[in-house]
Formats: structure tokens, C-alpha cells, sequence
């Protein structure tokens, strides 16, 4: 990572920013700098929208301007509260105020006089045929569309039937509003697209009270020009919609809202589609939203990913007019730079195998000082107890090492971490010759680290006390798929074949130093050599503590620290 991309307030200004700066010197709008962040509350918020949220807050913010939270709830078959309320939870743990919350559904009424008005001018009609043959007619990219053959109405005839939907005459499916523009546009968004349709169901604000929903084309810059806003960022698929954004705002002569499209963020080895990550709750391949697998902010949140460091993933990422695919590993590397600079450093171990250190005074408990953060010198020290036996991981031994192994094995000499140096003399086994203890000698010589004759070992290892520690289970995680680029999959395939089995190692046993009990609060830490972990906001309980890992250390780091 170069420099200035680690600093991102001195990289040049992105085109969305660009496009807003200039807007601002222009004098555009009087200046003023309009957003909105518009969420279908028909899921959780997942890291994509974290970029699209960064990016409507951060431009209100650096341009002196406003952003509202406005949910955009106009199908009323998918929405509910519970995602209402999860969306305003995650934006502000984000870091973010909304200056209006508003709903699509305020406008509702709006939105049907500016239809009526539309019928007025001739520019919309009643189509009364059924949706197959209003998709039959829509032609192909070289084949013109053909006109309903209720295109024609009378103004008087639109605008009764429209108040009789609106009524609820009529059940679902046997009439759509459509604005009248071109059947033989070549794009297919402009060829009498649909802006009502009969629904006789449930809104989550407003009850009963409508029977006809608008679509998201004829809603989303309505309420935008309601809200006057000034600059309506979405992602680059709505790049063909403008057009019909632009089209209505004209016709109805309304505040002239302009939207830009930039790229939407895709990462590896994840989804990123509200109704795939639906189809993994719904089919229990999570344990819910807030799984730590899941790219939701809940998700992430629950794995111990900070604000910040989403925060600065996404100014890392940038904003651009490209579909690409970002590495999950430069949201991990977000999640380490942060982390290693607050989080406190502990040791658990989490395979353990017992060491009996032969010549330690058996009724002796030391306190030896650690250093909690070497990267903040403010976090201080802390006392680890130290016993004659000890639990380190079975990893960390090898009765037969081969060649490049140089952690513990019998004749070897290593270094307990903030410890002492100790040899191993020989193991312990069952019948079935599972090694079931280590027998060591530790040099007193040694204490803290360092061999006052100079002398070097090759391993660095780290061990709780046994009799000191306290049990917790670990939870491990992999990606949530076995594939980079979910998108590859084809269509006849199901997608989820392609999930992780192995995205989860639940760790039973682990060993902890004592004072991780004070995690449970929900701190991220350190476990030395093995990563960055949280408290489990759900499962863990006082007295039956679960960690999470909310990620490794680098992997570089970790390769040194094993050979
Ligand atoms: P999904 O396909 O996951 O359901 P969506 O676009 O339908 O996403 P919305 O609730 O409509 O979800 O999105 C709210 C805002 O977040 C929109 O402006 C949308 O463009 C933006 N957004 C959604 N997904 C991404 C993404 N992956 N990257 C960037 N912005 C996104
Ligand atoms: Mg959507």
C-alpha cells in the first residue's frame, strides 16, 4: 500500500465527489448539497451498502450539506419493521445522522396526484391486458416493441379506471398504470414502462390503506425531488434508468433531482444480494443475520469488525465508474490496522496440551509482568500467573520434527512468551500412544525472556497457567464460500453448492488467561499469535465465555512467528 492510498484525504477527489465539487463552485442549487441514503427495509444492511452510506454521509459532511435516511418501502409484500429498525441501528453504529428519516410511503399520496397528473397530460394510461402479453409486446434490443392496444384511452377513461384501482375495484394483476412514452425506444426502460400496479396486501406503515403500490422506477425520483435533493447516488445497473428519472421530473416539472451511478462493491468469496443472504437465513445455512459469516454489518459487527475499520475499508476501495471484484483481504487488512493499534494483547491457548514442568516448586505461583499492547504504551502492563504446569498447543509440539519445525520437541529449548526458557525431557502416553502430557525443565535464569548468557532459541511460544486459566470456547472462521466469484456460478447451478462447508471450526476447549474474563464486555483483543477476537455478543455468558475470531493476524506475521 502506497502511502498516499493509505491516506485517502490526500488522494484527488473521486468523480463523485468531483461532479459535486464542481456543482458546489458553480453555485448549482444555491450552493447546496442534498443526499440520501435509500434503503429497501426488506433486509439487513450488508457491506456494500456500508459503501454507499459512507458515500452519501461523507459528501454531506465535506460539503457542508444534508443526508436523509429514507427507506423506500413501496413493495409492501417483502418489507418489514424489523428491517426498519436494524437499518437505523447499523447506520448510526457506522457512524452516521441522518438529518430527515423518511419513507416512500409518506409520499404516497403525492405520488398518486402526480400520476393522476400525469393521465392528464396525456403521458400515462390504464393498461388492462395481462402481464404476459405486456412483456410479449415489449419487442427485443433490435425488434421495436408494439403498442397496448388500451395505449389510446381517453384522458376521462385513464383517469377512471385509475381512481377505481385506487378504490379497489379490481383484483390484482388485471390493470397497470404506464407511462406513455416510446414503444420502439431503444432503451427498453422507456417503452411504456409500468408505474402502478394493483396489490392488494399488507404495508407495513400504511395497513390497508393503498391497493396500488408505485414501482421503484416512477417512486425513487419523486421522492427524491420531494426531498429536494440535489445529487441521488446509485449503483451503476440504474445507469439505463435515468432516462425515466430524468423523463418524470420534466413532465411533472418538479425539482430537478440528477443521479450518478458509480461502481457497487463485490468482494470475494461472499454475497453481496439482500435475497441471496435471505436464502441463507431462511434455509439455516446461518444461524441468522447476524452470523458471524455474513457480510452483514451485523454480521461483521458480531465478528468484531469495528466501525472504523469499515469506515476506513471503504475510503481505502474509493469510488469509481468500474464493476470489479474487491479482496477480502483488503477488508481484513482494514480490520488488523485498526485493531493492532488498540486492541490488547492475551494468550489462550486453544488445543492444550499440558506441560509439567518437572523443576518448578509445585506450591509455587509466580506473577510475571506482559506488556498489554507493544504498539500503545499506554495500555500498559499486566501480571500473568505462572505454575509448574502449563497448557500450550499441541500444535506447538512435534515428538519427530521435521526439518523447519522449531517449536518444542524433546532435547528442544524455546521460549514461553513474557516467561522463561524451557527444554523438553520427554512426554507422557496413553496406551494407545497419544502423547498425553510434556515434561520440561524451565532455567530460572530466564525470567521475562532472555537468557543472561546470551543464548538464542528459535521459538517463541505462548501457554496459560493450568490451574490459573479458564475454559471458553473459540469460534474459527472461514469464508463463506469455497469459490472467489459468486457471480461465475451459471444460472441452472445452485449457488449455494458452492458454500463453505468448512466456514466454521468450533473450538470447545480452549484454555484462557485469567484475565480474558474481562473481554466479555465485548473489547476486541489479541490472542497472541492466533488473531484479533470479540466476546460473542449472542452466545457468551459469564461463567461459559465464547470468543469469535474476527480475523487473523497477517499472514506474513504469522508464517515468521511458526518457523
Ligand atoms: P441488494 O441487491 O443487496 O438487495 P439493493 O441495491 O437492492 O441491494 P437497496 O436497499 O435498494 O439494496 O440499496 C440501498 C442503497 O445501497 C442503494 O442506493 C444501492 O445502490 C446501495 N447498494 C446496495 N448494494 C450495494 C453494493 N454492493 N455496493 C454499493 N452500494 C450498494
Ligand atoms: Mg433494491
Amino acid at each position: 500500500m502506497s502511502e498516499a492510498a493509505s491516506n485517502p484525504s490526500e488522494r484527488p477527489l473521486d468523480f463523485v465527489r468531483q461532479i459535486v465539487a464542481d456543482d458546489v463552485a458553480a453555485g448549482k442549487n444555491g450552493g447546496r448539497v442534498q443526499t440520501r441514503f435509500p434503503p429497501e427495509p426488506n433486509g439487513y444492511l450488508h457491506i456494500g451498502h456500508a459503501k454507499s452510506i459512507c458515500l452519501n454521509f461523507g459528501l454531506a459532511k465535506e460539503f457542508g450539506g444534508k443526508c436523509n435516511l429514507r427507506f423506500d418501502d413501496t413493495n409492501p409484500t417483502t418489507e418489514e419493521t424489523e428491517y426498519v429498525e436494524s437499518i437505523q441501528n447499523d447506520v448510526r453504529w457506522l457512524g452516521f445522522q441522518w438529518d430527515g428519516l423518511f419513507y416512500a410511503s409518506d409520499y404516497f399520496e403525492q405520488l398518486y396526484l402526480w400520476a393522476e397528473k400525469l393521465i392528464e397530460l396525456g403521458l400515462a394510461y390504464v393498461d388492462s391486458q395481462s402481464s404476459e402479453a405486456i412483456s410479449q409486446q415489449r419487442g427485443t434490443p433490435s425488434i421495436p416493441g408494439t403498442n397496448s392496444p388500451f395505449r389510446d384511452r381517453s384522458v376521462a377513461e385513464n383517469l377512471d379506471l385509475f381512481r377505481r384501482m385506487k378504490a379497489g375495484e379490481f383484483p390484482d394483476g388485471t390493470h397497470v398504470l404506464r407511462a406513455k412514452i416510446d414503444m420502439a425506444s431503444p432503451n427498453f426502460l422507456l417503452r411504456d414502462p409500468l408505474l402502478y400496479r394493483i396489490k392488494h396486501a399488507h404495508h407495513h406503515r400504511t395497513g390497508n390503506k393503498w391497493c396500488i403500490y408505485p414501482m421503484y422506477d416512477y417512486a425513487h425520483g419523486q421522492s427524491d425531488s420531494i426531498e429536494q435533493v440535489t445529487h441521488s447516488i446509485c449503483t451503476l445497473e440504474f445507469d439505463a434508468h435515468r432516462p425515466l428519472y430524468d423523463w418524470c421530473i420534466e413532465k411533472l416539472g418538479i425539482f430537478p433531482s440528477r443521479q450518478y451511478e458509480f461502481a457497487r462493491l463485490n468482494l470475494t468469496y461472499t454475497v453481496m444480494s439482500k435475497r441471496k443472504l435471505l436464502e441463507l437465513v431462511q434455509g439455516k445455512f446461518v444461524s441468522g443475520w447476524d452470523d458471524p459469516r455474513m457480510p452483514t454489518l451485523c454480521g461483521l459487527r458480531r465478528r468484531g469488525y469495528t466501525p472504523e475499520a469499515l469506515r476506513a475499508f471503504c475510503a481505502e476501495i474509493g469510488v469509481t465508474k468500474f464493476n470489479g471484484l474487491t479482496d477480502m483481504v483488503v477488508l481484513e487488512n482494514s480490520l488488523r490496522h485498526d485493531l493492532n493499534k488498540r486492541a490488547e494483547r492475551r494468550m489462550a491457548v486453544l488445543r492444550p496440551i499440558k506441560v509439567v514442568i518437572e523443576n518448578y516448586d509445585p506450591d509455587l505461583t509466580e506473577q510475571l509482568t506482559a506488556v498489554n499492547n507493544p504498539e500503545d504504551e499506554g495500555a500498559g502492563t499486566r501480571e500473568v500467573p505462572f505454575s509448574r504446569e502449563i497448557y500450550i498447543e499441541r500444535d506447538d509440539f512435534m515428538e519427530n520434527p521435521p526439518k523447519g519445525f522449531f517449536r518444542l520437541s524433546p532435547g528442544r529449548e524455546v521460549r514461553l512468551r513474557w516467561a522463561y526458557f524451557i527444554t523438553c525431557t520427554g512426554v507422557v502416553k496413553d496406551e494407545a500412544g497419544n502423547i498425553t502430557e510434556i515434561r520440561a525443565t524451565y532455567d530460572p535464569a530466564t525470567r521475562g525472556g532472555d537468557a543472561p548468557d546470551g543464548r538464542k532459541v528459535k521459538a517463541t511460544i505462548h501457554w496459560v497457567s493450568a490451574n490459573h486459566s479458564i475454559p471458553a470456547e473459540v469460534r474459527l472462521y472461514d469464508h463463506l464460500c469455497k469459490i472467489e466469484d459468486l457471480s461465475q456460478v451459471p444460472e441452472n447451478e445452485d449457488w449455494k453448492s458452492y458454500l463453505n462447508p468448512a466456514s466454521i471450526d468450533v473450538v470447545t476447549a480452549a484454555q484462557l488467561e485469567p484475565s480474558l474474563s474481562a473481554f466479555a464486555d465485548g473489547r476486541p483483543v489479541q490472542f497472541e499469535r492466533l488473531g484479533y477476537f470479540i466476546s460473542d455478543s449472542r452466545d457468551s455468558q459469564p461463567g461459559s465465555l465464547i470468543f469469535n475470531r474476527s480475523v487473523t493476524l497477517k499472514d506474513a506475521w504469522a508464517k515468521a512467528q511458526k518457523k
